[in-house]
């Protein structure tokens, strides 16, 4: 039986590491330095930025890092995580909080702006710093409930009966240990009103170790309909470690959707896209949104233009079967689902 007083005292992530996933991310890359020595790249400081680094640090965990091809300066995995001076660049319309989270938030951590779905951040932390990430600015320290145990956050689903599914987000939420986990999904399935779970993850593809016996075990008893949206940009990231904890996923009945971002260097051609979608249906996996980059300081060197990017979704609904074909959509601050770009 987990109580709320029996898990308050951990940390939120535990440093003492008791499972294999959590040594693994205690011990992931955290300087450009020893990424670049493990890729046989030379440690040039022309090639990396330290002052990018300030600003959002490096964090790239094993699994990952095995999956980049070495002494590949142009490698599409390794230009998602490695601090460049491009980040640097002021460019406009390329701001701080380009979603307008900071408005949405209607409870503490609790992001309400769509119909009928919550999105909850439940840690600041990831495996993984995804140089374009839209979060790169945003003030966990302030948005993070997992200090009052969610108390904010479940007293707010619980009096909104019109919201049937719950997004759990970040972060990533699967950086929290599972007694953490257990008690907020429980928490979440005891609201008769909420039908589904949805994670929102990065984990099974960049620490698939994460996926263990462990979690896999309450993860199946969970008393509500699951869905997994785990993000992957490029087909290099889906390797045999990976297709084997998504089909782990699958045998718990999790439903399984993949979100990608379209990114200048690392998927922005017919070839990266179409390979990408066939491997993830390969692994049982539907292609649900690629997302055009949110215009975020420091991301603009990944930045596809609108229409250049409906012209490779020409091209891709010209090739694929339909179902490989993932909704081009862009966030637009204020509007009432994420928009469909044509
Ligand atoms: C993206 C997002 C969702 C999920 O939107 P779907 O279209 O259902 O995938 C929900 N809430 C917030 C705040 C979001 O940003
Ligand atoms: S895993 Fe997701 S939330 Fe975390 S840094 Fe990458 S894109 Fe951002």
């Amino acid at each position: 039986m987990i109580t709320e007083n029996s898990i308050k005292n951990q940390p939120l992530i535990q440093t003492v590491s008791e499972s294999h996933w959590q040594k693994q991310l205690a011990n992931a890359y955290r300087s450009p330095e020893s990424l670049l020595a493990a890729l046989d790249l030379p440690v040039n400081q022309a090639h990396f930025s330290k002052q990018a680094e300030q600003q959002f640090s490096l964090v790239v965990p094993q699994a990952y890092v095995d999956k980049i091809k070495k002494g590949q300066w142009d490698d599409p995995l390794l230009r998602q995580v490695l601090p460049i001076d491009d980040e640097m660049q002021i460019v406009e319309g390329f701001g701080l909080d380009p979603v307008g989270d900071k408005q949405a938030m209607v409870a503490e951590g609790v992001l309400h702006k769509y119909h009928g779905r919550v999105l909850l951040l439940t840690t600041g932390a990831c495996a993984i710093h995804c140089r374009y990430c839209f979060r790169r600015h945003f003030p966990y320290s302030k948005a993070n409930p997992a200090k009052s145990e969610w108390s904010d956050a479940l007293g707010y689903i619980a009096k909104n009966d019109d919201i049937s599914e719950v997004i759990l987000s970040g972060g990533d939420p699967l950086v929290l240990s599972d007694s953490r986990l257990q008690f907020l999904c429980e928490s979440i399935a005891s609201i008769s009103h909420v039908k589904r779970l949805r994670i929102h993850t990065r984990l099974p593809i960049v620490l698939p170790d994460r996926i263990d016996n462990q979690f896999l075990a309450w993860f199946e008893t969970l008393d509500l309909q699951k869905i997994v949206v785990v993000h992957v940009n490029h087909a290099q990231e889906l390797g045999v470690d990976v297709a084997k904890v998504l089909s782990y996923l699958k045998s718990v009945n999790t439903l399984l959707l993949n979100q990608s971002v379209l990114l200048r260097g690392v998927n922005d051609s017919m070839k990266a896209l179409s390979t990408l979608s066939e491997c993830l249906i390969k692994n049982e996996v539907l292609p649900y949104y690629l997302h055009l980059l949110d215009r975020v300081e420091g991301a603009s060197h990944f930045n596809v233009s609108s229409k250049e990017a409906t012209k490779l979704m020409e091209g891709l609904r010209d090739y694929l079967p339909g179902y490989m074909v993932p909704k081009l959509v862009r966030e637009i601050s204020g509007e009432a689902s994420k928009q469909p770009v044509e």
